[in-house]
């Protein structure tokens, strides 16, 4: 495999052929799915000697599995990593890595928008069972994150974009104060993915990403993922996971791969598709905000343009009319369908606030009758036809 080192050079080569090892499996261009939960060994001195972490030593499919071996070598090539752990579900993977870093009594910053189910964990587990203490931030400031942050604090959580409000965080400005605070930092980057924003780059630690949205990119698997750097913390997320035991199955794991293939150049058809929805939602008169950070008008446009390369299909926006007529509006939309997650080839659309309290909504900058939608793959002019009879129709 004299020409890996090439192939990192290029996110086109990783996505294709970087990590697959076709001389292992008769030269067959698509690697088979390692549909085995055991791996045997000649003699029991072979097996006690074997060192279990080498990239090609299998021994059980709770620690290591080939098929999903590739798919992890990929994407942390793909991060800039050095390794990358994938898991059953992006909640396997951000929950293995808040107990990897974290212990009795720390003290977690976390930002406001992150993935509910995180928080939820962060607040009803984390500080009830390991009385951990969490400071949430709004997280558009780096100065929030200089008082919020102490020596106290073990981990740092961002998620930027947010998925619902998509808001920004200084990546590395947070990461800076954050080492000075030996704290760790955490980034879900599931909006951008590792075609549009590198955040290890940036001096983040963790970087994780759920599969089951632009990774898999399909809507047939559910996934995590956690990349890292640092030696230290990539054993302990090795050991972490081999005990919580979420590894991804293999058939999910070539799938991912499989999605991976097309990773760039579906990012680059949601990204130019949903430019276009955007600027006709902002432009319509029954529309009074759009979110989506690759409009100039975003407040956090320059901060997008500072660390990431690109946006996805994913946006939301308020209309001028009442929750009542907004899920109206959703139920007469025909090819954006109603459904929860994004990622896929599928134009989605649903209302995250529409049965949240007013403080909650308040709290995390938005309405109740906010509407997300991702644009999918049918085509810029289909979608927009699509929102335009449903504006009709309000
Ligand atoms: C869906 C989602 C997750 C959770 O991933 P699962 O694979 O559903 O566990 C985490 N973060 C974001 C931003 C998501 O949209």
């Amino acid at each position: 495999m004299a020409d890996q080192k090439e192939y990192l050079k290029d996110p086109k080569l990783i996505e294709t052929h970087y990590g697959e090892e076709y001389e292992h499996y008769y030269n067959a261009i698509v690697p088979p799915v390692f549909l085995n939960s055991l791996n045997v060994f000649p003699t029991i001195d072979d097996y006690y000697d074997s060192d279990k972490t080498d990239r090609n030593v299998y021994c059980y499919g709770r620690v290591q599995n080939p098929t999903v071996r590739i798919l992890e070598d990929k994407i942390a090539a793909l991060e800039h990593g050095e390794r990358a752990f994938v898991f059953s579900s992006g909640m396997a993977a951000a929950t293995t890595a808040v107990m990897s870093v974290c212990r009795t009594g720390s003290h977690i910053v976390c930002v406001r928008n992150v993935y509910g189910p995180l928080k939820t964990f962060l607040t009803q587990y984390c500080t009830e069972h390991f009385q951990m203490r969490i400071t949430f931030v709004k997280g558009d400031t780096l100065e929030e994150f200089e008082e919020a942050v102490t020596d106290d604090t073990d981990l740092v959580v961002l998620e930027s974009p947010s998925s619902i409000m998509m808001t920004l965080q200084d990546i590395r400005g947070v990461s800076a104060i954050a080492g000075t605070h030996q704290a760790r930092v955490y980034i879900d980057n599931s909006y951008c993915t590792p075609v549009f924003q590198n955040p290890l780059d940036l001096g983040v630690d963790l970087v994780m990403h759920t599969m089951s949205k632009y990774i898999g990119g399909h809507s047939d698997i559910i996934g995590g993922v956690l990349v890292a750097k640092d030696k230290e913390l990539i054993e302990k997320l090795s050991l972490m996971r081999e005990l919580y035991g979420g590894i991804l199955g293999p058939m999910e794991a070539w799938l991912g791969i499989r999605g991976i293939r097309t990773l760039e150049v579906r990012l680059r058809q949601h990204e130019k598709t949903a430019m276009a929805v955007a600027a006709y939602l902002e432009k319509h008169p029954q529309v009074k905000r759009v979110h989506y950070p690759g409009l100039s008008s975003f407040p956090q446009h320059d901060l997008m343009q500072k660390q990431q390369r690109g946006n996805c299909g994913l946006m939301s926006f308020e209309p001028d009319c009442s929750v009542e007529q907004a899920k109206r509006f959703c139920q007469s939309l025909s090819v954006f369908k109603i459904g929860v997650s994004w990622g896929g080839f599928e134009s989605l659309v649903t209302m995250p606030f529409a049965r949240a309290s007013e403080e909650e909504t308040a709290w995390l900058g938005g309405a109740q009758n906010l509407i997300r939608i991702h644009c999918g793959l049918e085509g810029e002019e289909n979608l927009i036809a699509d929102l335009e009879q449903a504006f009709a129709a309000l």
